[in-house]
């Protein structure tokens, strides 16, 4: 279970970003973040893998601290974290099978990283993978080769072949068209329960977080103003959320 208590942080340019945010998320639950443009739906992603330091509260993944991890300890339990970004930042030039393999780094020597040692193992579960995210054609194809949509699913396969406990998305389908959009999100809430594992997926789009979700998170100027699920996030529930942004 991740669980996240009442986290603060101060950028240094004196912009509070997020004030005393609290939340937890269980196995197997598909969690939505929305709110307007600056909201912090990003910096809350990017506080619980470490990407940026809060100022106070807690943060523990299965009863790990995340906030006061030192670096070995917070190397293994990034390993548990895979991260999903607009745009998948696979390597171009290497085909979709290899980016999905790289999901296994974390587990290995730089050596074996470098060289793309993998298991037969390792091999049959990318293929597994990429099977399962309608990509079984494209596995020797370049990464460059593929369409957005394509390459955002690569992006999945990637993130699950590292076997995380959590997964976060940031904004993973806002530079998709909405026809792929949907098959990005259709794979990501079929595989994260098949997993049984905990996604947290920031979205600009409300009609998705409405059909994926479990529960929503609602953020407005760094406060969380919304926890509920679909059927309570009414029309003025959305008006409080995105008052005085430009969304
Ligand atoms: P969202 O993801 O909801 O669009 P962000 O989490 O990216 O919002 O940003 C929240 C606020 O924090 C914004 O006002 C943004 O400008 C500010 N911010 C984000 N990252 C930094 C940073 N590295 N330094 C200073 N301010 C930042």
């Amino acid at each position: 279970m991740l669980s996240v208590n009442h986290i603060n942080k101060t950028f240094a340019t004196g912009r509070q970003a997020l004030t005393d945010i609290s939340f937890t998320a269980n196995k197997g639950e598909f969690i939505a973040i929305i709110g307007p443009s600056g909201a912090g739906k990003s910096t809350i992603l990017r506080s619980i893998n470490r990407l940026i330091n809060t100022d106070s509260g807690e943060i523990s993944l299965d009863g790990q601290d995340i906030r006061h991890a030192k670096k070995k300890e917070l190397r293994l339990i990034r390993r548990q974290i895979g991260m999903i970004f607009q745009s998948a930042n696979l390597v171009p030039h290497l085909t979709v099978i290899e980016n999905v393999l790289h999901g296994r780094l974390g587990y290995q020597s730089t050596l074996r990283g470098v060289f793309g040692w993998y298991s037969q193992v390792e091999k049959e579960e990318a293929v597994a993978l990429l099977t399962a995210v309608g990509l079984a054609d494209f596995m020797y194809n370049r990464c460059d080769e593929l369409s957005g949509g394509q390459m955002q699913r690569v992006g999945i396969a990637r993130a699950l072949m590292q076997h995380p406990n959590l997964l976060l998305c940031d904004e993973p389908i806002a530079s998709l068209d909405p026809q792929s959009a949907k098959t990005v999100m259709d794979y990501l809430h079929r595989l994260t329960k098949k997993a049984n594992i905990t996604c947290i997926v920031n979205l600009h789009q409300i009609d998705a977080a409405r059909e994926y979700a479990d529960r929503i998170l609602g953020i407005n100027q760094g406060h969380l103003v919304f926890s509920g699920i679909q059927d309570e996030l009414t029309p003025t529930v959305l008006e409080q959320l995105y008052q005085d942004s430009e969304d």
